[in-house]
């Protein structure tokens, strides 16, 4: 069935309108979705089972930037997903978004972590936290036409946010913005950033400031595609690339927020870029199981079909309980946003993606390392999610943070 009339039949804007009603009202987590979500949850499968699985290795292959993909997944509205319905938005809630970034992963690893980077980093930011000017300006066609990136690391400073070294400067009504921008997920296709520059490195967390930059304002340059092993990259379907910035002159009101609140502005929209990571590691992981399954349903060893193997079935019961808590770990977090909530989701999520993509390596025996099998792709996959949205070391060290400042309170 054609994206469009998946959407007459399923009316997406209906549920998340009903989605965006209930938002307030849910406040303690359940295992259980709402009718709404589930209907979300099952278009958006329906969607990426059709199209985008079938192409999934293709465009991993090929090094293809999923285009058509992506422009399905535009009319659909799900670039708009959290978005105000006043700027073209869906007005869903993290929930919905975190389902639908879990879906389109579980069908293609780089289209679901192009979603979730625009949705979580870039236009939620706007949405939340943007004057009515910068959502006229960077919201209302980033909801349905263009793509939006978030650009905060740089080579020298990764983990290290407050290490930033982007300078802004004041000249009158502007800011000159100078610096390099690494690993940017989506630059290239992108048509605006956000980004982070220090007003004086001395002052570390202090300094930062948050600008929204069109990628057409003079002194920006995107660089080649990063060679990595992982979904996002150069060689693969979605493309990170390093981003310069030579004395690009932004208005005042381009600035998010006010000089030195920069920082706080990056912590909380990667509370919320670690729940869109965690639904797509859980998306990367059930795709490696249901690879795992089937495969071992039709290979026949000692007169009998894996899954009658004990030893196999072991491991499909253990990439399945992976899989499960990973989930909820997830959809908990999505629901109760916390500093703590999403880095435990990030780390469980990533960690349980990794170790089901390496079972399911082992169950495709030989062919698991073979670049014609899906098992290498999940493998490569899963990895990068160890990685990208806040390396999994330091999700560990903020959970541990949280932990001890809750026991303190006891
Ligand atoms: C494919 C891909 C896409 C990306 N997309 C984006 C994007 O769109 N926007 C963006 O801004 N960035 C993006 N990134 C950058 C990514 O977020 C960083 O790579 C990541 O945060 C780690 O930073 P780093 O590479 O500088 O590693 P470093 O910070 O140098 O860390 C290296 C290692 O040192 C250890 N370590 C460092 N500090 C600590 C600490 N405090 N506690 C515990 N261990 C620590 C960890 O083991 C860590 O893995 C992307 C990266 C990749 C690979």
């Amino acid at each position: 069935m054609a994206t469009r009339s998946l959407l007459k039949t399923t009316k997406l804007g209906v549920y998340s309108r009903q989605c965006l009603k209930t938002l307030g009202q849910q406040r303690t987590f359940t295992t259980k979705l709402t009718e709404q979500q589930q209907s979300i949850q099952e278009l958006v499968r329906n969607f990426a089972q059709q199209h985008l699985k079938p192409n999934a290795a293709k465009h991993d292959k090929e090094a293809l930037f999923p285009f058509e993909p992506i422009r399905q997944i535009k009319e659909m509205g799900l670039m708009g997903a959290c978005a105000s319905e006043d700027y073209g938005g869906m007005g869903m809630d993290y929930l919905s978004l975190a389902l639908a970034v879990e879906e389109l992963s579980r069908g293609c690893a780089s289209t679901g972590l192009i979603v979730s980077i625009h949705n979580f980093l870039y236009l939620n930011l706007v949405n939340e936290k943007g004057t009515p000017e910068q959502k006229e300006l960077f919201l209302k066609d980033f909801t349905r036409n263009c793509i939006g990136c978030f650009a905060l690391s740089e080579p020298g400073a990764g983990t290290d946010v407050a290490g930033i070294r982007t300078r802004a400067k004041k000249d009158g009504d502007s800011w000159i913005l100078n610096g390099t921008k690494h690993w940017v997920t989506n630059a290239l296709e992108g048509k605006a950033l956000v980004t982070f520059a220090t007003i004086d490195p001395e002052l570390r967390h202090k300094g930062l400031a948050c600008f929204l930059v069109p990628v057409d304002t003079e002194g920006i340059f995107r660089g080649k595609k990063e060679r990595i092993m992982s979904v996002s990259t150069s060689d693969r379907a979605a493309t990170a690339c390093t981003v310069t910035l030579e004395d690009v002159r932004l208005p005042d009101s381009y600035m998010v927020g006010q000089p030195g609140e920069g920082f706080r502005i990056a912590m909380e929209q990667l509370d919320q870029a670690r729940i869109g990571i965690a639904a797509h590691a859980v998306g990367i992981a059930q795709s490696a199981l249901d690879t795992a399954i089937s495969y071992a349903k039709q290979r026949v060893a000692f007169g009998k079909p894996l899954t009658r193997v004990a030893s196999v079935k072991d491991r499909l019961t253990e990439m399945c309980m992976l899989v499960e808590t990973a989930r909820l770990v997830t959809y908990r977090a999505a629901v109760d946003v916390s500093t703590k909530n999403s880095a435990m989701a990030k780390y469980i999520a990533g960690r349980n993606a990794a170790a089901v993509a390496d079972h399911c390596v082992q169950i495709l025996g030989g062919r698991g390392l073979s670049v014609n099998y899906d098992g290498e792709r999940h493998y490569r996959d899963a990895r990068g999610t160890q990685i990208y949205g806040g390396v999994t070391d330091i999700q560990k060290r903020l959970v541990g943070h949280f932990l001890l400042k809750e026991h303190d309170a006891l």
